[in-house]
Formats: C-alpha cells, structure tokens, sequence
C-alpha cells in the first residue's frame, strides 16, 4: 500500500470540546437543575468547568481506562463529565437511574466503576446501594454546598471540588479507539448489556447526526434533548450541540409538559428529540392550554414508532417536522432519520407525508442495513419482503462490554431483532420486534402497524397490542388502551374505528382498558403486558366476536 500523507490525529471528545469552546465559545447553555433554578453559562465556560472537573477526578486517583459512573439528569454537570471522563482516557459511565434497584448495583457491579456521581434526588438509592459495589471509592453530589449532605456514603460535593482547582488542564492524547462512554441496554430481555463507545464512534455518530440528511443543525439552531443523558448519550445530541454551535436547553429532571413548554418557548427552542410519550403528553397539553410551541420547527421522534397522528398534528396545527429515527444504545444509538429525498418529488405532498410518516428512516452514509430470511439470505429491496434487520458501521458495536466473543457475523453484521422492509430509496420500516410479532395461525400480525391505527381513535393516550394465547390461532391480537384522561372509551367503539383501516384478520380479539406500563426508557412495557395478559383469551375461549379468517382479505 501506498500510505496516505494526510494528518492522523486522533478523534475525541476533547476535539469536540475545543472546537466549541474556540469557536462557539459564547454560545449559551441553560441547564435546569435538580435543585430545580436555572443556570446559565457558555461554550468556554463549560470548557474551563470541564478542565477544573478532569484535575479533581485525577486528583482522586481516576485513570485512564478506569469506570466513572453517573445517575444523573440532564443538567451541565452531568455535560461537563461527558467531556472531562473521556478527556481523561477514562470512561464515563452513564446509569439509568430508573432501573430496578437491583438492575443498577449489577450494573455498577457488572461495570467496575470507581467513582459514583449523582443527583442529590438519588441520595437514598445510593446509600442502600454501597454495600453492593464494593468497587465503588469515591461518591460525589453533584451539587453546590448549600445542598450537599454527605450521607452514608460520606459524599464529596461536587461544586466544591471544582472551586479547590484552577482551570487550564493539559488533556492528554487518547487513542481513538479507547473506550469513551458505557451504556446499558435496557435489560427487557435478561440482564442489562453494557455497550461501550470509543471516541471515535462517538465523533463520527455526532457528526452524522447534524448533516442536513439526518438532524440537519446549525448554528442557529437551540437545541433541547428530551431524551435522556444517561441513555445512548442522548441521541448524541450533547456532542452534536458544540460541533455544530448550537445553543444548549437541558432540561433537567423535569419532562412533564409545563416544564418543557416554559423552556421551548422561553429559551426560543428549534429543534428537541425524545420517545413517543413525551410528546403524546406535551401535545395534550398545547391543546388543553390553546397554546403554541414558540420556534420550535423540528422534533426528532423514536425509540418506538411514533404514530402518525403524532406526525400529522405536529406539522398541520403547529408547523412543526417530526423526524422519525430508528436506533438502539447498540448503534449509538441513531440508525436511520426518516428525511425526504428527490426520489419523492412526484409524489403529492400527502403521498410524500404518507411515505415519511410511516418509515422509520433512510439509510445514511455510517450505516448499512440489510435484511434476510430465516436461512440468512439476504432479501430484496423492495418495500415488500420483511425479514431480520441486520446493520453495520463504525458506530455500531462489535461486542458487548466484558463479553467473552464477537456477537457480529464475520462481515460485522449485527442481528437487532427488529423485523423490516427496505425499499429502493433506502427507507426502512419497522414491522415488528422478533419477539413482538404475532405469529396467528402462520401469519405475521404486525403489533407496531395495528397500534399506529389504535392510537389515532379519539380519546385514546396510548395503545399496546401484544400477541396473546388462542386455542384455535396459536396467537391472536390482543389490544390494550390507556384512555387520555376523561375519555370513556368502548370497545365497540375502537373496534368500529379500526375495522376499515385494517386487514380483516387482523382485528384484535378483544379490547382492555388498563394503565399501560412503561419500562426504564419510556416504552411501552410489553414483557410485563404479556406476562398480565398473555392467557386472556384462553379465559375467554368464545371471543364476543365472530372468529376472524385466516386468509388475508
Ligand atoms: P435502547 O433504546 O436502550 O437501545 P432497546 O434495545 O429496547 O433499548 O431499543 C431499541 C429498539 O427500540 C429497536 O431495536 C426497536 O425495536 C425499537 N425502536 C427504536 N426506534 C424505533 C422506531 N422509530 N420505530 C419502531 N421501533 C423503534
């Protein structure tokens, strides 16, 4: 080979870092805390607080390589370590601090990590957690010393190891390839997996995040991650932010819609990102109160499918685009962004809406896709053939933290479990999760398309259809409704709604009005509806309805 004659330096977040603070070194972050006041700062304030942060933790004992764990919120503390532990060579190590207890002392367990930062709201859960990590060294609140209270675990306060070191740090040259940023799966499928990001999959994933053919940001934008810090990096969004010069909201630890709608329209927010449920609440609320969401004109969706009703109300009554991404904490966590392409331009604009609302994304350029049949042949593209979406990329992961092999083919293929169509412009739809689907009587039932319809029947908050037990089908739909508050609902009445949008065979067998679980990540819990209501039907062999055709009409 030839080699190239071009420059090798490293990718990092600290290349993220100085980049912002030289050059959007003004731009503001406003971050609401715990404590509940607002702080405002900028770009080289954050990099100053970040060097005092990276000399403290050095100044514990942390090293490179070592695990620095976070249960925190979306605060500029929790911002500040996103770029101080990496900076270090060290790795930071996000909780979801809405897991089971016992789910988070395996984690830090499982992890190894050092040094524990937290919100002061999780003061109590870290004081009965001590003695299950007995790595743990050090435990620091994040917060200033008129809150800090030291507790059981003797915690440092945070603000005050700041203020005991002056800024300026000599960060060093991290490999590229070093680990940066461990993340949990959710654990709804056996015990948490810990994904860990290097420095470079974290740059190349934000910097593909803000191309116009994804989140497309600038320096105009302000931007506000409603997804959370401590999953998948919020999307990306805090590395995104100072690459792209963009004006940072943090929400803190409020996301209920009075909240978020005084920071969206006080602050002039652009541009948010968050799973379905928040903006199902935030959009009850601008109708309940008749108001509007200031600038807001982008809103990037996913996590699960977000229901076209959704998509629908934000562009026709409020102006603003939902962007539909797909992705996983396994691919950083964006896959693919729903954006429209010239391939659509003969299309009418609700053809094209039509086509945007209901994919969950076109590929980008970072990430291939594929999908294949039971034998691992691949499929063709052509909007039809559904099969197991299979991806690849340098942001998406090779193994899982401390596991023993590869769990990618010899391509580098990694299996995600979702089931998918891939047309010939590169969109991709989402029909099901493996463990999802509706096998009735031989066929496929796709719970994600049969609740988009669900959810858009009047008066209906969330819906949930998981495959439950029948005598004479194997499985037959069983669909669960969460009403909007208020409403009274029958199951007449949702079954009238569906019938003419759906196949027949389809319609679900029975209707039950429940409060629907949510799991750590705010989705639709649907191990823990299956488990209530798996054997529904088996108790009700003679459904109300006539028994459904197996042949699709
Ligand atoms: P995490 O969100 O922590 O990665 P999961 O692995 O449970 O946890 O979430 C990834 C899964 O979420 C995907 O494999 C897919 O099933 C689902 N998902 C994500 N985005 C979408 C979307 N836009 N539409 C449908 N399903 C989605």
């Amino acid at each position: 080979m030839t080699p190239g004659l071009m420059q090798t330096a490293p990718l990092s977040t600290t290349a993220i870092l100085r980049h912002g603070a030289a050059n959007h070194g003004r731009r503001q972050i406003v971050s609401r805390t715990v404590e509940g006041d607002i702080v405002r700062y900028d770009y080289a304030q954050l990099a100053r607080r970040a060097e005092r942060l990276a000399k403290a933790l050095k100044d514990l004992g942390v090293r490179p390589g070592d695990r620095v764990a976070t249960l925190a919120w979306n605060t500029h503390r929790h911002l500040e370590l996103f770029y101080a532990v990496p900076g270090l060579g060290a790795v930071l190590h996000t909780v979801n601090p809405r897991l089971f207890e016992g789910q988070i002392g395996y984690i830090l367990r499982h992890a190894g990590a050092s040094v524990l930062l937290f919100d002061p709201s999780f003061a109590a859960t870290v004081d009965r957690l001590k003695d299950q990590v007995p790595d743990l060294r050090h435990f620091i609140l994040l917060t200033d010393e008129a809150h800090a209270a030291p507790g059981a675990v003797g915690a440092l306060c945070y603000e005050t190891l700041l203020a005991a070191q002056t800024p300026g740090f000599d960060w060093p040259v991290v490999d590229e390839n070093a680990g940066a940023v461990l993340c949990y799966t959710s654990g709804t499928t056996g015990d948490p997996k810990g994904v860990l990001y290097s420095h470079r999959s974290i740059v190349l994933h934000a910097m593909a995040g803000g191309l116009s053919g994804a989140f497309g940001l600038s320096a105009h934008d302000v931007i506000m991650p409603c997804s959370s810090m401590y999953h998948a990096t919020a999307w990306g969004l805090p590395y995104m932010a100072l690459i792209n010069g963009c004006k940072l909201v943090l929400p803190g630890d409020r996301f209920d819609p009075p909240s978020l709608h005084s920071l969206i329209t006080g602050e002039g927010v652009t541009f948010s990102g968050g799973v379905p449920t928040i903006w199902t609440m935030y959009l009850a609320y601008l109708a309940e109160q008749g108001a509007s969401p200031g600038r807001l004109n982008r809103v990037v969706i996913g996590g699960s499918a977000v229901p076209r009703v959704m998509a629908e109300t934000f562009k026709q009554r409020y102006g603003v685009t939902v962007l539909q991404i797909w992705g996983m904490t396994e691919t950083s966590p964006m896959g693919v962004v729903a954006t429209t392409t010239p391939d659509l331009d003969d299309l009418t604009e609700d053809e094209r809406d039509d086509v945007i609302w209901t994919r969950q994304g076109r590929t980008q350029f970072g990430i291939e896709l594929k999908i294949v049949d039971g034998s691992g042949a691949e499929l063709p593209r052509d909007g039809q053939a559904s099969g197991a979406l299979l991806v690849r990329g340098p942001w998406t992961l090779r193994r899982y933290y401390r596991g023993e092999r590869d769990v990618v083919d010899a391509q580098g293929w990694f299996d995600t479990g979702d089931i998918a169509t891939i047309d010939a412009a590169g969109f991709m739809r989402i029909t099901d999760r493996t463990k999802d689907v509706i096998k009735s009587g031989g066929e496929w039932i796709s719970s994600i398309d049969l609740e988009n319809v669900a959810v858009g029947c009047p008066g209906v908050r969330i819906a949930a259809v998981i495959g439950a037990r029948h005598p004479k089908w194997e499985e037959r739909p069983l669909l669960v409704i969460e009403p909007h508050d208020g409403h009274v609902l029958t199951r007449d009445a949702v079954l009238d709604f569906l019938r003419p949008q759906i196949a027949r065979w389809w319609t679900p067998d029975d209707v039950i009005f429940a409060d629907i679980p949510l799991t750590a990540t705010g989705k639709i819990d649907k191990k823990r509806l299956r488990d209530t209501y798996r054997d529904h039907l088996m108790e009700q062999p003679a459904p109300r309805d006539a028994p459904v055709a197996q042949t699709q009409s």
